[in-house]
């Protein structure tokens, strides 16, 4: 999802942008854990195209199931048709690498140069483009960089060097695929249990688990030992989720990741250069957003580029209108970690989601 430097075409009026992408990983690999995709994420992914093969290569449903920690539905959401449009399922789910897989194909069909195992080493501004030096050794001069290098910037670091880091939040969150049993046709998440967790249905054979575990003093989780201290936070569930306890080995494909937040105060631009995605707000998976606000950042950014206005006039305009709707997801996010961590009673976490959801199904 990473595109650290573009080359806008000097009339910005012209239907395409031509860009060329720095990629650090030279093999352009993402690990393989399962990912939520909400219905304003698929919105987003139907206005680049990529709906369908999203929707065929991944499982899309239109309610979520909400459990107690024995595996009882006590709840679905209370989302009644298609609010976003007959098209666009209310969720989702996808493995990570098939997501990755499609956004990368639609780069490289768009005529995109991409460039592996390449990282952007120096930036200068000048008045009429941006000198790009790359770990390489090559250079080149861009109309516009666009830092789009996730949660540790390398591209925030050269514009902001001043920017707070990103900041842990107290949780923790464990991720697995698992086969998807036949009865698992939605997102279920179980709440009321000692910690949250939930499993998605990703394919048509495979599920993905997550557990957000409280971990005040962030201790280290050496990899050998992912499936036992995982299914020691899955003791006391029932249900789907409670049989998935004995299934834990290494083919679950287990993944442990501390979970950090930042939002960069505005501007997220100086002068040729932006940020866009973690690079200028990273959440926690608490509303499954992220990877959405990423997506959409590339569309108003886009769309604010090429409405003929000055590059400076354009920039400002993108952060205004995205500012406010990712500083909400950012802050909602961490609060209801919070609400979790103090084990609030469910209806008040509910509420805050609920709230938080429809928010983002205004427009972008
Ligand atoms: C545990 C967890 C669960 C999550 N679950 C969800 C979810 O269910 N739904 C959801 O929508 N979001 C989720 N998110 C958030 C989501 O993963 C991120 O918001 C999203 O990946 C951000 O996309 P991005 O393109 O900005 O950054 P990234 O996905 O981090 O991509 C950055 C890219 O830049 C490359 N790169 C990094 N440094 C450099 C460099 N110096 N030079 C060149 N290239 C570089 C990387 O290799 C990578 O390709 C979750 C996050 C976490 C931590």
């Amino acid at each position: 999802m990473a595109s650290p430097a573009w080359r806008l075409p000097s009339n910005c009026g012209a239907p395409g942008i031509a860009a060329d992408i720095a990629e650090i990983d030279k093999d352009w690999r993402v690990y393989g854990a399962g990912i939520t995709i909400t219905g304003p994420t698929l919105r987003a992914l139907d206005r680049l195209g990529l709906l369908d093969a999203v929707m065929t290569q991944g499982f899309c449903y239109d309610v979520t199931r909400i459990c107690d920690a024995a595996g009882h539905v006590v709840m679905a959401s209370r989302v009644s048709g298609r609010p976003l449009g007959p098209r666009i399922p209310n969720g989702g789910g996808i493995l990570r690498p098939v997501l990755h897989r499609i956004l990368s194909e639609a780069t490289r069909a768009s005529g995109t140069a991409v460039r592996l195992g390449v990282s952007v080493a120096s930036i200068q501004h000048a008045a009429d483009d941006v000198a790009v030096g790359f770990t390489d050794g090559s250079s080149g001069a861009y109309d516009l960089v666009v830092g789009a290098d996730g949660i540790h910037s390398r591209v925030r670091g050269l514009l902001f060097p001043g920017a707070s880091p990103p900041a842990f939040t107290g949780q923790g969150c464990w991720r697995a695929v698992l086969p998807r049993p036949a009865a698992l046709d939605c997102a279920h998440v179980y709440v009321g249990g000692p910690v949250k967790a939930g499993i998605v249905p990703v394919s048509r054979d495979e599920m993905y688990l997550f557990l957000l575990q409280n971990v005040p003093g962030n201790p280290r989780m050496p990899e050998q030992d992912w499936p036992e201290l995982l299914a020691a936070q899955l003791d006391g569930f029932g249900g789907m989720l409670g049989a998935i306890r004995g299934g834990l080995d290494a083919s679950a494909r287990i993944n442990y990741r501390p979970l950090e937040k930042l939002l960069l105060p505005r501007p997220w631009h100086q002068g040729r250069v932006v940020l866009i995605g973690d690079a200028a707000h990273a959440t926690t998976p608490h509303l499954a957003s992220g990877a959405g606000l990423a997506v959409e950042d590339a569309l108003v950014l886009a769309e604010s580029l090429l409405s003929g206005d000055a590059l400076a006039d354009a920039l400002q305009r993108f952060a205004a209108r995205r500012y406010e709707r990712c500083r909400m997801v950012v802050d909602n996010s961490v609060r209801l970690g919070e609400l979790e961590m103090g084990r609030a009673p469910a209806q008040e976490q509910a509420e805050l989601q609920r709230a938080s959801m429809m928010a983002l199904a205004g427009p972008i």
